[in-house]
């Protein structure tokens, strides 16, 4: 993707740990890479199609001003976030935050944290089989709405499923979602979590009734195979109450380890005639 630099960009705020760090206030250079596709601006020659790049100097001088934070570590997840919230055209952001002097009682030329933030595509699984299940997974999908850190969101019909795995329970009401988010996988599992015990699921029985269940599908093409997080989800292949409703909002997504598509995954399934 085309980039914009923006390089030793000085700037003087109160950021620090120290207590004279935060009243005398001190020099910062930062250093951004914004990641945007510049195809209608190069052709177009119009700034209104273009990511301003004196505005976004303008923003991260005035944020970092008005703001104060100990760490550089959070001036520079905060700067990147907001960058990418305040100009939707930033796909993704490389920032720097340098300090010149740093209180350290030696010679060097600078300390620095550099980050990465963006914006990435994800796919959810949406389900529920207890009490007001239109009302659990609306609910989910409105608060998901609601949090900044997700947009363009897009949510499949909502289809009724018989239970698999052998426990005697209510049918289930199984959707997806698609979205943008600017989560880190590890994230935006712990904001679903977060959103089931919203719902007060319960953790009984394995396998067993629940008022809702969000699992991750995709995560851009990400592979990851952690005890506690796995992308693409496992199970996804043998489940049509997963795969139905994903083809109807993205038939040709690529699996990132099987190389098929959503829709050749389904009908696969479907002769096989697993669920
Ligand atoms: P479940 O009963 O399906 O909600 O499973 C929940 C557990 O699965 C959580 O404790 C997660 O740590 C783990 N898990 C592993 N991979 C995923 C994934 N892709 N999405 C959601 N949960 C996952």
């Amino acid at each position: 993707m085309d980039q914009i630099r923006i390089r030793n960009l000085k700037i003087f705020a109160y950021h620090g740990v120290y207590e004279q760090e935060k009243e005398q206030g001190q020099n910062f250079c930062v250093n951004a890479v914004l990641y945007t596709d510049t195809e209608k601006a190069g052709k177009s020659d119009d700034i209104a199609d273009a990511v301003d790049y004196g505005a976004a100097c303008l923003f991260i001088d005035n944020y970092m001003r008005e703001n104060r934070f100990d760490l550089l570590e959070a001036v520079t997840r905060h700067v990147a976030e907001e960058l990418l919230l305040a100009f939707p055209a930033i796909r993704k952001v490389e920032l720097e935050v340098e300090k010149p002097d740093a209180p350290i009682p030696l010679r060097f030329d600078s300390v620095s944290v550099k980050t990465e933030r963006g914006w990435h595509r994800v796919f959810i699984a949406l389900g529920s089989n207890m009490g007001e299940r239109l009302k659990f997974l609306e609910r989910a999908v409105a608060d998901l709405r609601a949090d900044v850190c997700f947009r363009d969101i897009r949510v499949s019909d909502y289809i009724e499923t018989a239970p698999s795995g052998g426990v005697e329970q209510d049918d289930f009401l199984n959707g997806v979602l698609e979205a943008e988010t600017l989560y880190s996988p590890e994230g935006l599992l712990a904001r679903l979590q977060e959103e089931e015990r919203l719902a007060e699921r319960k953790r009984e029985i394995h396998w067993g009734p629940r008022t809702l269940d969000l699992d991750i599908l995709f995560y851009d093409d990400l592979v990851l195979a952690k005890k506690e997080l796995s992308i693409p989800h496992p199970d996804m292949k043998n489940r049509q109450f997963v795969l139905e409703p994903l083809s109807e909002l993205a038939p040709f997504y690529v699996h990132p380890v099987y190389r098929k598509t959503v829709k050749e995954m389904l009908e696969e399934l479907e002769e096989t005639g697993r669920a």
